[in-house]
């Protein structure tokens, strides 16, 4: 294998590649550097989103561009904002160290005339969304004479959405000697017409064969009744503890029940669909990538362009009806080296389609029993336990109570000790998973009946205890710790004023244009608010604020201290005191308060990486 310096980068792309970790070249890396450094023909990639694609065609390209010259030496069109925003995001790091470079990116929902200004500016390469791309040179405002490179990012799904009729137009504005490089996991019909069109001669490569899934993902099933669907799948979660995935539905409505009944258990997760405006989806999406969301629902369409390299489960609820769409479902977890697993859910009438996709994709399926309760019970206490050994107790505020703890538990033994903390944390769960019934599909119509009876009642059971206020109150008590990569600010609109995450989110995206920072937590209290935003943004956000306004009153956002990890008063305590008396009625109610988006809560205490646990019933 050549590494990336025996393949001939310049050491500024070195340079900023080694600072990534980039240490060898992926397959698909090592098949297309070379091919795109050394010739000018036309190429067609076969790779999947996590193979490295991004860095294979924008390293070779950003190598051969003269920053010297004067306009656009590059177009790379994606399917969606979020994954053009990510694109320009790479090809920014990837060249920071090539003086006088620059990258623009541009996509719908948002404001064109910002855009304008930065490509009239000057660039070297536009990273666009088709619609907004076409837009753009409709108005003149984005020339494409001086172009060298043609990149067509996940072309199958550009065209699966509709965008063959703005790739035409896009395609025919770009000079006819450009190199044209077209990467993608499939090879849909559209996209054959495509190329033959569009394309000269085209050398073709593949890291994997085309349509066939990730070879780092386990493709396994479990056989369910269809009315066990949804209990499958809290089986399916509770027996990974630290599971961070996607849950797919097939439809809107599917994707809000799935979300709302694992929310209403206690899960830590949030719905992406086609329902919500596009600064909800991007609140939920933050929130996901953040890891504040441990799990998410969501239809195809929404979760296109979400990229999340550490996945570890992704979970199709029912099966899709297309080949394509499960590869790219299952092509989402096993990234970047990662081991994941697909998991999918599937009742017996299912199973010929499975055959069937098993041959399309070559991959096996294997089949998996659904854990029972003793299997889950077993796997959360010693993940609880586990946790419970990593904690870090170094400077720790709880030094001052020690003495006094430790004469509490005087009279009883390390054995007696252990057996009543872990029991309180756990005497739920094994209660609900006592006796839990077989979940396997079964052809033993009374057994089946059976298990239904038990189910019913152990749901009812569950019904009562939450009406009495038994579950439930430990999401009350979760609490969230400020992420190392965030800051948090203080902002003076509050419920009062009719505020609400959506307005902030619309505030952030129509003022701090051409900027993408993540936004973590968002606490909408009475008179006041916090959020999280990501690290490095205080200045814009700061002059971005200067120029808001909210029901005609100026909004102030000052940073704030970050939020502790528990117990303790923060920044929000005392400005409530130094409020005086609008403080003290807010005080009270501040730890419900921040909960303003269904199930949210994120990071628990102490979590120091990853998606953490959360308790369920
Ligand atoms: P992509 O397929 O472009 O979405 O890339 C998937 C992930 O792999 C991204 O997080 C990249 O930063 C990372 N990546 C790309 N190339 C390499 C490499 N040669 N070594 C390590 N990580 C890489």
């Amino acid at each position: 294998m050549s590494t990336f310096k025996e393949m001939g980068l310049k050491s500024e792309i070195l340079s900023a590649i080694e600072e990534l970790g980039y240490v060898n070249p992926t397959k698909i890396q090592e098949l297309a550097l070379p091919k795109i450094l050394e010739s000018k023909q036309d190429l067609i990639a076969f790779a999947q989103t996590g193979t490295g694609k991004t860095a294979a065609f924008s390293l070779p390209v950003l190598n051969q561009i003269d920053t010297s010259k004067k306009g656009i030496k590059c177009i790379v069109l994606s399917p969606t904002r979020e994954l053009g925003l990510q694109i320009a995001a790479d090809i920014k790091s990837y060249s920071k160290n090539i003086p006088g470079f620059k990258v623009v990116a541009v996509y719908g929902g948002a404001d064109i005339s910002r855009q304008i200004k930065d490509i009239e500016r000057g660039c070297d390469v536009v990273v666009g969304t088709p619609g907004r791309t076409l837009d753009l040179i409709k108005r003149n405002r984005l020339k494409l004479d001086s172009v060298e490179f043609l990149v067509l990012d996940e072309a199958d799904e550009m065209l699966s959405m509709g965008f063959a009729e703005d790739l035409d137009a896009i395609l025919a504005n770009t000079p006819a000697d450009k190199q044209t490089l077209l990467f993608s996991a499939t090879m849909p019909p559209d996209m054959v017409k495509l190329s033959k069109k569009y394309m000269n001669n085209p050398a073709e490569i593949t890291a994997g064969s085309k349509q066939e899934a990730n070879t780092n993902v386990t493709h396994v099933y479990y056989k369910i009744n269809s009315r066990d669907r949804y209990p499958a799948l809290k089986r399916a979660v509770d027996v990974a503890p630290d599971i961070y995935g996607i849950i797919f539905c097939r439809t809107r409505a599917e994707t809000k029940e799935v979300a709302e009944r694992l929310a209403e258990d206690g899960y830590n997760t949030d719905a992406l669909h086609g329902d919500l405006s596009q600064a909800q989806r991007d609140y939920v999406m933050n929130r996901f990538r953040n890891r504040q969301l441990q799990l998410l629902v969501a239809t195809d369409v929404a979760a296109r362009g979400l990229d999340v390299n550490e996945l570890t489960h992704v979970i199709n609820y029912k099966l899709p009806d297309e080949d394509a769409v499960y590869v790219h479902r299952s092509g989402r977890t096993g990234r970047a080296g990662n081991e994941g697993l697909s998991l999918t859910l599937l009742t017996g009438n299912e199973e010929k389609r499975l055959r069937y996709l098993e041959k399309k994709i070559g991959r096996k399926f294997e089949k998996v029993d659904i854990p029972n309760g003793q299997e889950i019970c077993e796997k959360q206490l010693f993940n609880m336990i586990d946790t419970i050994k990593e904690t870090e107790i170094a400077n720790s505020h709880i030094d001052s109570f020690l003495p006094q703890i430790f004469e509490k538990f005087e009279d009883m033994s390390k054995e007696e000790v252990i057996t009543k903390i872990v029991s309180t944390e756990f005497n739920r769960f094994l209660e609900y998973y006592r006796d839990a019934p077989d979940l396997n599909k079964t052809s033993d119509r009374r057994e089946r009946e059976r298990n239904r009876d038990r189910d019913s009642r152990r749901d009812d059971d569950r019904g009562n205890r939450r009406d009495r206020g038994d579950i439930g109150d430990r999401r009350e008590r979760k609490e969230h710790k400020t992420a190392a990569n965030m800051t948090r600010y203080f902002i003076n609109q509050g419920k009062k004023d009719g505020f609400n995450p959506k307005i902030l989110m619309g505030m952030i995206n129509s003022h701090m244009e051409g900027k993408s920072p993540e936004i973590g937590q968002i606490e909408i209290m009475k008179m006041f608010s916090f959020f999280e935003m990501e690290k490095g943004y205080t200045e814009d956000l700061q002059r971005a604020a200067k120029n808001m306004e909210h029901e005609g009153r100026p909004v102030s956002i000052e940073e704030s201290s970050p939020k502790p990890s528990g117990g303790g008063r923060d920044r929000g305590d005392r400005r409530d005191r130094d409020r005086g008396d609008r403080g003290g009625r807010e005080r009270s109610s501040r730890s419900g308060e921040g909960r303003e988006h269904r199930g949210g809560g994120g990071r628990p205490s102490g979590g120091s990486h990853g998606a953490k646990r959360r308790r369920r019933y």
